[in-house]
């Protein structure tokens, strides 16, 4: 007699049309993301794999493949481009990996705003709003290949935010549609405030199709790094430009020394030992950038026009954020990293105050941007020379004591990362509609523990 069939398999029979990926080299590499930046995810996260995935193209393929799956009970993780961090997109508990990365069409750009589906890459959402003079507001380091539904699900922010705060500032998504996990998937439009509570809870509580975004107006960006042999007064000309309200700009980053010594590729411009400011100001602002340049007492040994960086394909903007920590960690594999949120208007002090304490062991990587209220603060991505996990966790405990807030990214729980503690009531009403049977992504939600592999 022949052993009865997988669930798996079960759903490969029943929906052959489908692009399954089937190679388990690729199944491997598709169940992963980045969350080798961090060695205790690594640990724990990196054996984990899907029985299969599945990159369907159409609303209705979408919707079949969910409805077979909640029939079958078999675990549903979805899938980006695979960018994030914390292990978002690995399934700990294996069943199917849903890539979106084929669901990817512009749906429609107006001024001030657009809409894709989730799968679209944000660098070509973006040659799109290009050609009516707009561009996203916060766009992740890893905007190149990051989809639009993987920064929702997932993301908090990046590049932009300087301007517009983290990409839950109310105006900045406008409405998602929506799936739910059930036999008969239901398809909703969520508008404004109830949109955001499927916002960052790592594809655990509904299946984005679409997403309506608040555009920027585009500038023309001059690319600039500025280095200083004062660490203080590199920080201050951060917090300056950061601040000056009357300069155009799209970001602003800290390097302490010696991070800058970690960014290989602009060795050339970061004498050994600096401290330097990455910046991408209005072309139309040069002088008055000069100017703080001039009072703060630094030195430009890189600038580069809009034309240039469009001709050279480089653009600062990957060496920021968590980008300076790929790049860090090609120099040094033993290195790690922190997530962090200053408070604002303490955030220079505070900055002054770890550097004072854990300097040389915990090397000072901060962005500057709005927060939620709109106020300018600093979110650091520190970089960490590694000794053990005890430690770790010691050096995130000194930075909460002294006020700064740990946005922890050695974690894959939800509730004990960036979201700080138990989710609010109206978060787990919407888990509970979405995906009634606990399908999605399930071992990522305390309340909602991985219950082993698919049969
Ligand atoms: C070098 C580097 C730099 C980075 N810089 C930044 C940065 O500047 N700012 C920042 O915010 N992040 C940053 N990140 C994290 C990550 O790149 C971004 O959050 C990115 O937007 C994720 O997009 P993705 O398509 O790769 O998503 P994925 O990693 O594929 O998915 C992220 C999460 O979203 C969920 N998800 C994906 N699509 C959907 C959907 N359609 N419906 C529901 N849930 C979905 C997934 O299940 C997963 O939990 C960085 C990461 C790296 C490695």
């Amino acid at each position: 007699m022949n052993a009865p069939l997988s669930a798996i398999e079960q759903l490969h029979m029943e929906l052959p049309e489908l692009d399954w990926i089937t190679d388990p080299s690729r199944i491997a590499r598709l169940s992963q993301d980045f969350a080798w930046f961090s060695p205790v995810l690594h640990r724990q996260l990196k054996d984990k794999v899907a029985d299969a995935v599945v990159r369907p193209r159409t609303e209705d393929e979408i919707r079949a493949l969910v409805s077979a799956c909640a029939k079958r009970k078999v675990p549903i993780t979805i899938r980006g481009s695979g960018t994030g961090n914390y292990g978002q997109t690995t399934p700990l508990a294996g069943g199917v990996v849903l890539d979106m990365t084929a669901f990817n069409a512009v749906c429609w750009v107006r001024p001030g705003v657009a809409r894709a589906q989730a799968g679209v890459r944000l660098s070509t959402l973006e040659k799109q709003t290009h050609e009516s003079g707009q561009e996203l507001r916060c766009i992740p380091s890893t905007y190149r290949s990051a989809t639009l539904g993987g920064l929702f699900g997932g993301g908090f922010g990046g590049v932009g935010s300087i301007n517009y705060g983290p990409l839950a500032a109310p105006g900045n998504v406008l409405g998602i549609r929506a799936m739910s996990i059930e036999a008969e998937p239901q398809v909703v439009e969520l508008r404004g405030a109830e949109a955001l509570r499927m916002h960052h809870l790592w594809g655990t509580n509904g299946l984005v199709l679409e997403v309506e975004v608040g555009l920027a107006p585009a500038h023309p960006w001059l690319e600039t790094l500025v280095v200083f042999e004062d660490f203080d007064r590199a920080l201050e000309f951060g917090d300056a430009l950061a601040h000056a309200p009357g300069i155009v700009k799209r970001e602003v980053a800290f390097f302490g020394s010696p991070v800058p010594d970690h960014l290989g590729q602009l060795a050339q411009h970061l004498p050994q030992g600096c401290h330097a400011v990455l910046s991408l100001v209005a072309e139309s602002c040069e002088e008055p950038l000069m100017e703080l340049v001039a009072a703060r007492g630094g030195t430009v040994t890189y600038r580069k026009t809009a034309e240039e960086v469009k001709k050279s394909n480089r653009t600062l903007m990957e060496f920021t954020w968590n980008h300076t920590t790929l790049h860090a960690l090609k120099i040094d594999k033993s290195l790690t990293y922190l997530q962090s949120a200053f408070t604002p208007g303490e955030h220079v002090r505070q900055i002054r105050e770890m550097e004072a304490l854990l300097g040389g062991e915990v090397l000072m990587h901060a962005e500057f941007l709005r927060n939620l209220e709109g106020r300018i603060t600093t979110s650091a991505l520190q970089l960490v020379r590694f000794s053990t996990e005890e430690r770790l966790d010691e050096i995130m405990a000194l930075h909460r004591e002294r006020g700064v807030r740990i946005n922890n990214p050695h974690v894959y729980i939800v509730e004990d990362g960036k979201a700080g503690g138990a989710l609010p009531p109206e978060v787990v009403a919407v888990k509970k509609r979405f995906d009634p049977l606990g399908l999605l992504n399930p071992g990522k939600l305390r309340d909602w523990p991985a219950a082993g592999a698919a049969p």
